[in-house]
């Protein structure tokens, strides 16, 4: 059984209150929100009350919120949603940044190929910072979407979604931002932002997983990419999953409440582990030390397998990440380590630690044992070798 989780980037547990608030869903009430009857009205009550919730934790209009399954499905559905409704006018087009989530990026690359579009990716500065600038130039006239992600899964890089916003804005151009890592960690204000789409995810920030939201604009065309359903207003066809979406917005609403609280923990926290982590030779931190989500740190460890590192943290007790929870098992470098310019030597050293509302100040204690008695004994190995 393991006792530390530094993994919360990669799933977060329930927060108080989540599992109640799902329980009637999957047990009395299992009526299917689309019937009449008192039984399927009851859950549709349970859909629009979380939709009011999450609009109101974002600063979006109640009727720009569509329910999901998750991040990947928001995110496939906002390029290839808000694309497909722009090419009849010419669009050409897709712009993302080199250091999105594969759920983004992916979509972008099948998106390119099946409608003959171009893709540009902007790049990044060292530390995983898009610059807007480099957003605007590449943003031509005829473009389709412009999707770059407000937080990064793996190096904790907040990006300047606010000023890549603006002047795509004065140009009509659409721009998604994929908020799944600083939703419930940051401030995300999708009109302070400007943005015109947004995808959101249950399971990171303590829902269940398999609940997640896209915002869309009042007003901003987009086509559905699933058929044969009027659920979600056309957008999203199928039967909504209740339970997720009810327990969805519980999290938000706890997540939210305790959001500035949370904040100066997870600050707090980090540079304690940064401290201990610093003390050892051969550590880099990839990524912004300021300007990162609270609960994040990437650091890559000289001459040490970061895969063979996480498997020895394990058999220790400590759960922690070798990359995006996506290109763990692969044997990928990982994308935005080498967007970054990191030597691949670094990026095959890099391990991802990402705390949460659990996370003690014991925990990275332990943690920090650990990696130090690990980190030793991983190099006694090679020196011997
Ligand atoms: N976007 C980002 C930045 C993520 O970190 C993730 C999950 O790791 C996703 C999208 C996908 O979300 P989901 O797991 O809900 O499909």
């Amino acid at each position: 059984m393991n006792s530390v989780y530094l993994d919360y980037n990669a799933a977060a547990p329930l927060l108080p209150g989540v599992r109640e608030a799902m329980a009637p869903f999957l047990d009395a009430e299992f009526g299917n929100p689309s019937s009449l009857h008192q039984a399927g009205q009851r859950a549709r009550h349970a859909i629009e009350s979380a939709r009011e919730t999450i609009a109101r934790a974002i600063g979006a209009e109640i009727g720009e919120i569509f329910f999901t399954s998750g991040g990947t499905e928001a995110n496939n559905l906002a390029l290839w949603g808000l694309a497909r409704a722009r090419l009849k006018a010419g669009a050409k087009r897709i712009v993302v940044s080199a250091v999105e989530h594969p759920s983004v990026f992916e979509a972008a690359a099948f998106l390119s190929r099946a409608e003959g579009l171009e893709l540009a990716v902007v790049p990044v500065t060292r530390e995983g910072k898009v610059y807007p600038d480099e957003v605007d130039r590449a943003a031509e006239s005829d473009t389709a979407v412009v999707s770059v992600m407000h937080a990064n899964n793996e190096t904790g890089a907040v990006q300047p979604v606010r000023e890549i916003a603006s002047p795509l804005r004065r140009r009509g151009i659409p721009f998604h931002v994929d908020a799944v890592q600083s939703f419930g960690k940051i401030a995300f204000d999708v009109r302070e932002i400007g943005c015109d789409a947004a995808t959101l995810s249950a399971h990171k920030i303590g829902g269940p997983k398999g609940a997640g939201a896209l915002y869309v604009r009042k007003g901003t065309p987009i086509q559905a990419i699933f058929h044969g359903g009027s659920q979600e207003k056309n957008v999203r066809p199928g039967t909504e999953n209740v339970a997720g979406i009810a327990g969805f917005a519980a999290a938000a609403e706890a997540a939210l409440r305790a959001r500035e609280e949370e904040f100066r923990r997870l600050v707090s926290l980090k540079k304690d582990l940064l401290r201990g982590l610093a003390g050892e030779s051969g550590v880099t931190v990839n990524g912004p030390v300021e300007g990162a989500l609270p609960n994040t740190l990437n650091v890559s460890f000289e001459g040490i397998d970061g895969q063979a590192l996480v498997t020895a943290l394990d058999i220790e007790g400590v759960c922690v990440s070798s990359g995006s929870a996506c290109a763990a098992g692969s044997s990928e470098p990982s994308h935005v380590l080498t967007a970054m310019g990191l030597k691949e030597a670094a990026v095959k050293g890099a391990v991802r630690f990402s705390m949460g509302r659990g996370t003690t100040g014991r925990d990275i204690e332990l943690c920090l044992e650990a990696v130090i008695r690990t980190l030793r004994r991983l190099r006694q190995v090679k020196h011997a070798g």
